[in-house]
């Protein structure tokens, strides 16, 4: 695993002759500009650098300075590893969609409507359908934890895992899409050990009290509590308005096999091993 970095700052002249000299992937710039970068030897320098006591005359940090976590990277190693997965990946994003549009206004139920957790959908998606390629078997809408696959796949290689699915209606003619299916994800029988972990960075709401969680990937993915059978499920907790589908290293495997998925970290992220 590696964390990356992400640095910004209304740099000066001074600041960039320091940051160019240490070999970056491309220069900074003069003013307002931003970077990431890796942990390690660079990182530490700029850290120190910026962190030195104040001098007599100007100051050791420009305007604006940022330096945070952006994202983590991880290695084969780490994926082999991992009992299961975070899935991001297997799906193409339909942008232009969201569940707090207007016409969609009627379908959920929210929990809080302050922070709109607990998103409940009361009826059946409504919308055109989209086109897929042939090497893409699924989709999922504005939120990633709403997955979408077409019909056939979903017999092939979803059913006999036990995974449930619902219809949706296509919106130009009002029935059933014969070519896909949402797919029903349990709520995790478990919640995650996340507490005090690198993605409990958020504050409670103020109206009902919980969490959201980091939508970055900070660290490895936080394991449940309490180990339970599942092939594909949602979080019970809640990262910037959306559950984090898990997904079985069993079918994993069969999803790679099928070539809808890869085996690279921004398709699967890898649990924390407590
Ligand atoms: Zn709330």
């Amino acid at each position: 695993m590696t964390k990356t970095y992400y640095f910004f700052g209304e740099w000066r002249k001074k600041d960039i002759d320091f940051l160019n000299s240490l070999g970056l992937d491309r220069d900074v710039e003069l003013g307002a500009d931003s970077f990431s970068i890796r942990e390690g030897e660079i990182y530490s320098k700029i850290i120190d650098h910026f962190s030195k006591k104040k001098p007599l005359f100007g100051k050791v940090r420009p305007e604006g300075y940022i330096c945070r976590p952006s994202t983590t990277l991880f290695s084969k190693q780490d994926l082999d590893e991992s009992p299961y997965f975070w899935l991001r990946g297997a799906a193409v994003h339909i942008t232009g969609f969201s569940p707090y549009d207007a016409k969609y206004e009627d379908m959920f139920d929210f929990e809080c409507s302050e922070c709109r957790t607990a998103r409940k959908q009361l009826q059946h998606y409504r919308f055109s359908e989209p086109k897929l390629g042939k090497k893409n078997a699924a989709f999922v809408l504005h939120y990633q934890d709403d997955l979408f696959f077409k019909k056939d796949f979903y017999e092939k290689v979803l059913h006999p895992y036990g995974v449930g699915c619902q219809d949706y209606i296509v919106a130009a003619t009002g029935k059933v899409s014969e070519s896909y299916v949402q797919l029903e994800l349990p709520i995790a029988k478990s919640p995650l050990h996340i507490e005090g972990t690198a993605y409990d960075t958020e504050e409670h709401c103020g109206t009902c009290g919980r969490k959201q969680y980091s939508i970055q990937i900070l660290d490895f993915f936080p394991p449940f509590k309490e180990s339970f059978d599942f092939h594909l499920c949602k979080t019970q907790e809640m990262f910037g308005g959306s559950q984090r589908v898990m997904i079985s290293r069993e079918l994993t495997e069969r999803l790679l096999e099928e070539k809808v998925l890869k085996y690279v970290d921004y398709q699967l992220v890898p649990i924390a091993s407590i």
